[in-house]
C-alpha cells in the first residue's frame, strides 16, 4: 500500500464561486476522489488552514508520497514546515509539485532557483509525451489536448531536470517542459505543470493517470538498516 498525502492551500475554491463550481469538494478533494478508486494507494488531504497545515511529523513519517497544490499563499507556509517536509523528501519521500506549486517554498528550496516561468491566461495546450519509456508515461498517448489551460512558457529557471516526461505547446507558440523528473536525496520529484484552478483539468483522464504513475514512480526505495550497518562494518574485500 502506497500511502499519499495530498497538499493543498485550499483558498481560490473558498473565496470565488466560480472555482467553487469547478472544484465544489476542492482541488484535494477531486484528486483524493480519482485516487482513492486505486487499490494499492491510501489517500489522505492536508490543507493550509489545519494546524501545521496538516503536516505533523506524525503525518510526513506515515506518508510515502506528498502531492503538493498552492498558488496564492505559498508565503505562509511556516519555513519551519517547508524544512521539515525537505527534510522528509531527502530521507526518501516522493515529491509531485503541481502546476502553480512550482512557485511554493518546498519546490525552490529544493531546486535552489528561482523556479520563474512565462504565464498567459487561457491557451489551448496539447501535450507531448517526451520520454514514452518512463514509467510516469505508461498508458498516456503520444499527445493529448487540454482545450483550456493556463499558458506556461520556457525559460522556466530549474535546474537541468533527470528526465522530461512531457512538453507542453500553447496555440500561442509558446512551448514549456511540462513535466520533469528531479531526485534530491533519496527522495524522487516530479513537477507537472497543467492544473490551473479555474479548469477542470483533473477531471482529464490523461492527468489522472500521469499523476497516478507518478506516485507509483516516486514512492520510496527502502534501504535496508542492514545494509547500511555492513556496508560500515564490513572491511573492503582484498
Ligand atoms: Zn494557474
Amino acid at each position: 500500500m502506497i500511502k499519499v498525502t495530498v497538499w493543498n492551500e485550499y483558498v481560490h475554491e473558498v473565496e470565488s464561486e466560480v472555482i467553487r463550481a469547478v472544484y465544489p469538494d476542492g482541488i484535494h478533494g477531486c484528486i483524493k476522489e480519482f485516487l482513492q478508486t486505486e487499490d494499492d494507494l491510501q489517500v489522505r488531504v492536508a490543507t493550509l488552514n489545519m494546524p501545521e497545515c496538516g503536516l505533523t511529523d506524525e503525518v510526513l513519517e506515515d506518508t510515502d508520497v506528498l502531492l503538493w497544490w498552492g498558488h496564492k499563499k505559498h508565503g505562509e507556509v511556516p519555513d519551519e514546515i517547508v524544512k521539515r517536509v525537505q527534510d522528509r523528501v531527502l530521507r526518501g519521500m516522493g515529491l509531485i509539485v503541481l502546476h502553480s506549486g512550482h512557485h511554493s517554498k518546498i519546490f525552490r528550496s529544493l531546486m535552489g532557483t528561482t523556479c520563474d516561468l512565462r504565464w498567459r491566461d487561457n491557451d489551448r495546450e496539447r501535450v507531448w509525451c517526451a520520454n514514452p519509456a518512463h514509467p510516469i508515461a505508461q498508458g498516456i498517448p503520444a499527445h493529448f489536448e487540454l482545450e483550456h489551460e493556463e499558458m506556461y512558457g520556457e525559460h522556466f529557471t530549474i535546474p537541468n531536470p533527470d528526465d522530461v516526461v512531457f512538453i507542453g505547446w500553447f496555440a500561442g507558440g509558446e512551448v514549456f517542459r511540462s513535466g520533469c523528473t528531479f531526485a534530491r536525496g533519496l527522495g524522487k520529484i516530479f513537477y507537472f505543470q497543467p492544473g490551473h484552478e479555474e479548469y477542470p483539468i483533473y477531471r482529464n483522464e490523461y492527468v489522472q493517470k500521469i499523476i497516478k504513475n507518478a506516485i507509483r514512480w516516486a514512492k520510496p526505495t527502502f534501504i535496508s538498516e542492514d545494509l547500511i550497518c555492513i556496508h560500515a562494518k564490513q572491511p573492503l574485500e582484498k
